[in-house]
């Protein structure tokens, strides 16, 4: 018998291996338990989080430490904890099916079939039941091979000792595949597989395979069944944070008084050693020449020495939406450089020729993040659907910490000119179009969540910078090797209060467990390449290979909120992008159905530059 390890890296224990996930390891399928089922957090790597921790109200956030080993490799491993599941396996040689239990378990070694061959491996189902509540079990293959006899009949089986699972010699597809029970008063007990996909008349278990049998719910919900691989066995709910620097004391007073403050000739020396015995007494003095408040000084030395309050303690009054904050420090006219959060502001370049001038007056910044690091902390999970009911990660809710995972990274953020984007969201076509999304988005299952990301009221500049987000995904990743999959997106287009409203996006990479960043794209925000890039993607954004029907759509993907937007030119995958693929429409960005898009001069005078050149030639 061979030994095998079984390994889930620390990066993988929120997604796509966290807290109710199902997932396949060396033909062997498992079930991440609930966190009940984890160390106690004395054996779990603090993650530090603030800003998270106080939008999610939990009293910390944990990861499991490096290389967790499943249990199934060493007894007593410190890593989270994963069930066999589904627990109803299969000889692929003597097709008889076992239904294995935590005892039959043996260290290092998979599963054996005990009625032909201990040589024989055992192949988990392929088939599991699942709720709208959020439960998830195995299927009742007694009663499926059963269902077709009479109750008196089902009666006189001695037990679901003798399963099998056959698969027809000639036939394909579910239907040469059947379940049989093997009893001698079960001669006619089979069932092929046929019907087996969706909803079925079969009791819920009412509990997720990691609880215990007296923590099952009364489960009035229809189960479905479904592949284990089935993408709507589990939705994930993720919530993430990038650690940035600690807001600059707010410093509200007249400019008169605060400049008197810092021109006088003590203000220099109490910066320089401001904890010297005598610093109170220089605050009184420079507070009493220069007629202002003594907490005023304060202040301006803690600003001037960069000493101010750490987030911790500073009530930030970002409250749930961690994009302000964000937003705040991308947007600070200081270049950043703290710990985890170096950025550097990038000139687009000057040029003075089409279409060049038509792009840069587009973009108002360009700000490079050459570190970023981000927090990703799983709150629970839902099954059949993303708007199922949530299974928080401790079903008992005793535990209030959540785990998650810290990654490091790179990115490119951007801003558009708010003159002209204000000019342009002014235009009664944009005006119209983003009208009908927001009918669609008031009907939508999900409005809270994409409240969450557009802010109480759609303004055209969120399809616009997210459809822009995702064209410069799709185009780094042709041109530049990334995988799709491994940069994501944050939209900063929400509308706020006061009018005072987000125009911005960040394309960044953040991966797994290394430390050091690559580099690469964090390049890419370079003059020489950047405008180059951005002119290529959207040349590209004007055409699609499924156009004109594209183009052209009133309302496509999930709810109808996306417009002009498919798999073919402006879907990422699922991971990288906020808010799964909605509110989406290329013809925001360059224009089309009679709706000037905010891109559409840059296109269009690419498009001339490249006919006149052919001209003169
Ligand atoms: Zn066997
Ligand atoms: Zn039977
Ligand atoms: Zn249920
Ligand atoms: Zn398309
Ligand atoms: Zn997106």
């Amino acid at each position: 018998m061979s030994s095998r390890k079984l390994r889930v890296r620390q990066a993988q224990t929120v997604v796509p291996f966290g807290v109710g996930a199902v997932f396949d390891v060396q033909g062997e399928s498992f079930v991440a338990a609930g966190i009940a089922d984890w160390p106690s957090p004395r054996n779990l790597e603090p993650i530090h989080a603030p800003r998270l921790e106080r939008k999610l109200k939990v009293t910390g956030l944990w990861a499991p430490l490096q290389a967790p080993v499943a249990d199934y490799d060493v007894p007593d491993a410190s890593g989270p904890a994963f069930i066999r599941f589904p627990a109803w396996l299969f000889c692929g040689s003597c097709r008889r099916m076992t239904h294995w239990r935590i005892q039959d378990e043996k260290f290092g070694h998979p599963p054996y079939c005990a009625f032909c061959s201990p040589r024989h491996k055992l192949t988990p189902m392929r088939f599991v039941q699942i709720c709208e509540a959020g439960h998830l079990g195995d299927v009742d293959w007694w009663y499926w091979a059963h269902s077709q006899l009479t109750p008196e009949e089902r009666d006189r089986c001695p037990g679901s000792t003798a399963l099998s699972f056959e698969a027809g010699e000639n036939a394909t597809g579910l239907e040469a595949l059947t379940v049989r029970c093997r009893h001698e008063e079960c001669a006619a007990a089979q069932r092929d597989l046929l019907d087996i996909l969706g909803t079925q008349k079969m009791r819920c278990c009412g509990r997720n395979p990691w609880e215990r049998f007296s923590e099952r719910k009364d489960c009035g919900e229809q189960i479905q069944i479904v592949q284990r691989t089935a993408g709507n066995v589990y939705y994930p709910v993720v919530h993430s944070a990038l650690d940035i620097p600690a807001p600059a004391a707010p410093v509200v007073a007249d400019d008169e008084a605060t400049r008197r403050i810092r021109e006088h000739p003590y203000f220099g020396m109490l910066c320089q050693s401001p904890d010297a015995p005598g610093a109170d007494g220089l605050i009184v003095l420079i507070a009493e020449v220069t007629e202002a408040d003594p907490s005023l000084v304060k202040r301006l030395v803690e600003e001037e020495t960069g000493r101010a309050a750490s987030p911790e303690a500073a009530p930030t009054g970002e409250g749930p939406d961690l994009s302000r904050g964000e937003w705040a420090a991308f947007t600070a006219t200081k270049p950043a450089r703290s710990a985890h959060f170096v950025t550097r502001e990038v000139n687009l370049g000057s040029s003075r020729e089409l279409p060049w001038t038509e792009l840069e007056a587009r973009i108002a910044r360009v700000v490079v993040a050459e570190r970023i690091r981000e927090v990703r902390a799983l709150q629970g999970f839902s099954r059949v659907s993303p708007e199922g009911r949530m299974i928080p990660v401790d079903p008992s809710g005793r535990r209030r910490w959540l785990p998650a995972i810290e990654v490091f990274g790179e990115g490119i953020f951007l801003t558009l000119n708010e003159e002209l984007l204000r000019q342009w969201e002014a235009l009664p076509q944009v005006r119209t179009r983003t009208a009908g999304m927001q009918a669609d988005l008031a009907k939508s299952f999900q409005r809270d969540r994409i409240e969450a990301f557009a802010g109480p009221r759609l303004l055209p500049r969120l399809p616009l910078l997210h459809t822009l987000g995702h064209l410069l995904v799709r185009q780094l990743s042709f041109e530049s090797g990334y995988s799709a999959a491994s940069l994501r997106e944050r939209v900063y287009a929400r509308s706020v209060e006061g009018d005072d409203h987000q125009y911005g996006l960040l394309v960044y990479t953040a991966s797994g467990d290394a430390e050091g960043t690559l580099g690469g794209l964090a390049r890419q925000g370079e003059p020489d390449l950047l405008p180059e890039l951005l002119l290529r993607l959207l040349e590209q954004a004007a055409w699609c290979s499924a156009d004109p029907l594209c183009s052209e759509h009133g309302g496509q993907g999930y709810g109808n909120l996306n417009r002009a937007a498919c798999h073919a030119c402006a879907l990422i995958p699922e991971t990288s992008c906020e808010v799964g693929n909605i509110l989406l429409d290329r013809v925001m960005v360059v224009g089309g159905s009679g709706v000037p898009g905010f891109f559409e001069p840059v296109v269009q005078s690419a498009r001339e530059e490249a006919a006149h050149r052919v001209g003169a030639w």
